[in-house]
């Protein structure tokens, strides 16, 4: 952008301190000389360009600060909270075939009436959720300032044309074969609107319009949704000589998240608990839609993966009634810890065990049964006693006899041991997700871990 340009001053040929009023003037005089469709010029799209350029950046407040300071409309870091709006198929191009009356009208009616235009306005999905008030920037045909809209200079009022008698239409006959036909086509005198200006507005040309760069506030409600479109009224393209002007339709489009699914007033998202967690249950708060929300998930024992758990009253609020609000949803996903000490993988091997887990560890689990095995034989002096003879084990069990003895005393000896304390959580996929685990769970947690044999 900013590759040996000229100064945008010089563009316009203005002083450095002119009024934007000024601006206007000597953009739109030099603009009537330099627009291709009327210059002979081979440069003048070129230095067309150019003029639009300086012009849309001295005619913007923010941009003309940002370049008299920076030398570029951008500034040192854009703009924060302006978002600029050219899109929509309407650019100063257009916006001056129209003005210029790029071509006239051909055989159609002329249209007095200014012409809809719409944005399209992004925002967050917390911006959904909020409401908000968001400054638009874009450019239409406005009214004249100069002659208020009306088009003429001396502010005499326009005059019923005296070609088409004020109809806008001239009407000619043809013979044809069909026999002698009636056409209409528009009044070349005063281009269908059936007013002539006597002495029209230097400014606009008699058109009571002239382009310009505008800015409006536009309220965007608490839960809005995407598709949804908002009407200003009369801030559209002006009107010809201070006719209706059109609407200005700004179409909302709120952005997706990866990590948070609208669905209707839901919200769904996605929440990592770890098997200790689905097993027994869990409490842990994060963060919700709102500003500075904390939501308090109860995760209830048993809870398996993909379980749905709803939070009603967290969700996005009802665009028609917003103090009411739908549920945020849940969808569990279940880790499993890869980092267990070796303490606490031997009580959950016991636990494991007694439930009749079928563990691939069962070496680490058998030799640590045996050592158990042996000092409890040796404690009971029973060097040749039949390991047969023992209590017999639970129908549930699949261990041998002697291997159940010894998971009996090992379990037991858990049960004195300290609750599965220490736990590992990994990280929430969701990004704006924190939470926080509850020291009341964790103590039922370890209770409920003890249930001995
Ligand atoms: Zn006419
Ligand atoms: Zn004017």
């Amino acid at each position: 952008m900013a590759e040996s340009q000229r100064d945008f001053y010089e563009v316009l040929g203005v002083e450095r301190d002119a009024d934007a009023k000024t601006i206007k003037r000597a953009f739109l005089k030099k603009a009537r000389v330099l627009h291709p469709d009327v210059s002979d010029d081979p440069d003048a799209e070129a230095k067309f360009k150019e003029l639009n350029e300086a012009y849309s950046v001295l005619s913007d407040e923010t941009k003309r600060a940002n370049y008299d300071r920076y030398g570029t409309a951008d500034g040192p870091a854009g703009f924060g909270g302006m978002d600029d709006f050219f899109g929509g198929g309407f650019d100063m191009s257009d916006l001056f075939s129209q003005f210029f009356g790029g071509g006239a009208a051909g055989a159609g009616r002329v249209r007095t009436r200014g012409r809809d235009m719409s944005v399209t306005l992004t925002i967050t999905l917390q911006e959904a959720a909020t409401g908000l008030d968001r400054t638009i920037t874009y450019d239409r045909l406005a009214p004249c300032e100069d002659c208020g809209g009306t088009g003429s200079a001396d502010g005499s009022a326009p005059v019923t044309c005296p070609e088409c008698g004020g109809t806008g239409v001239v009407t000619s006959w043809q013979h044809t074969i069909l026999g002698r036909m009636q056409t209409q086509s528009t009044c070349p005198e005063c281009h269908g609107t059936g007013q002539v200006i006597e002495h029209p507005c230097e400014t606009c040309d008699g058109q009571g319009r002239t382009p310009s760069h505008e800015k409006v506030t536009v309220h965007i409600p608490a839960g809005v949704a995407s598709g949804m479109q908002l009407s200003i009224e009369g801030a559209g393209e002006a009107g010809v000589r201070g006719d209706r002007a059109g609407d200005l339709i700004v179409r909302i489009e709120v952005a997706q998240q990866p990590d948070l699914v609208r669905q209707g007033d839901d919200l769904i998202c996605a929440v990592d608990i770890d098997c200790f967690e689905a097993m027994l249950g869990a409490t842990f708060t994060m963060e919700g839609i709102m500003p500075h929300e904390q939501v308090e998930v109860n995760i209830p024992a048993g809870t398996q993966p993909g379980d749905h758990i709803r939070v009603p009253g967290y969700g996005m609020p009802n665009l028609y009634n917003p103090s009411q609000r739908g549920s945020l949803v849940c969808i569990v996903n279940l880790t499993v810890p890869k980092d267990l000490t070796p303490a606490q993988t031997q009580q959950l091997e016991a636990v494991a065990l007694e439930r009749g887990s079928r563990l691939s560890t069962a070496d680490t689990a058998q030799s640590l049964l045996d050592e158990t095995f042996a000092q409890d034989q040796q404690a009971a002096g029973a060097s040749t006693a039949s390991a047969s003879e023992k209590p017999q084990p639970s129908a549930r069990q699949i261990l041998s006899p002697r291997r159940s003895l010894a998971m009996r005393n090992r379990v037991r000896s858990l049960g004195e041991m300290a609750p599965l304390a220490a736990r590992s959580r990994a990280p929430s996929p969701l990004a704006s997700v924190r939470r926080s685990a509850r020291d009341g769970g964790a103590a039922q947690r370890g209770q409920a871990a003890q249930g001995g044999p």
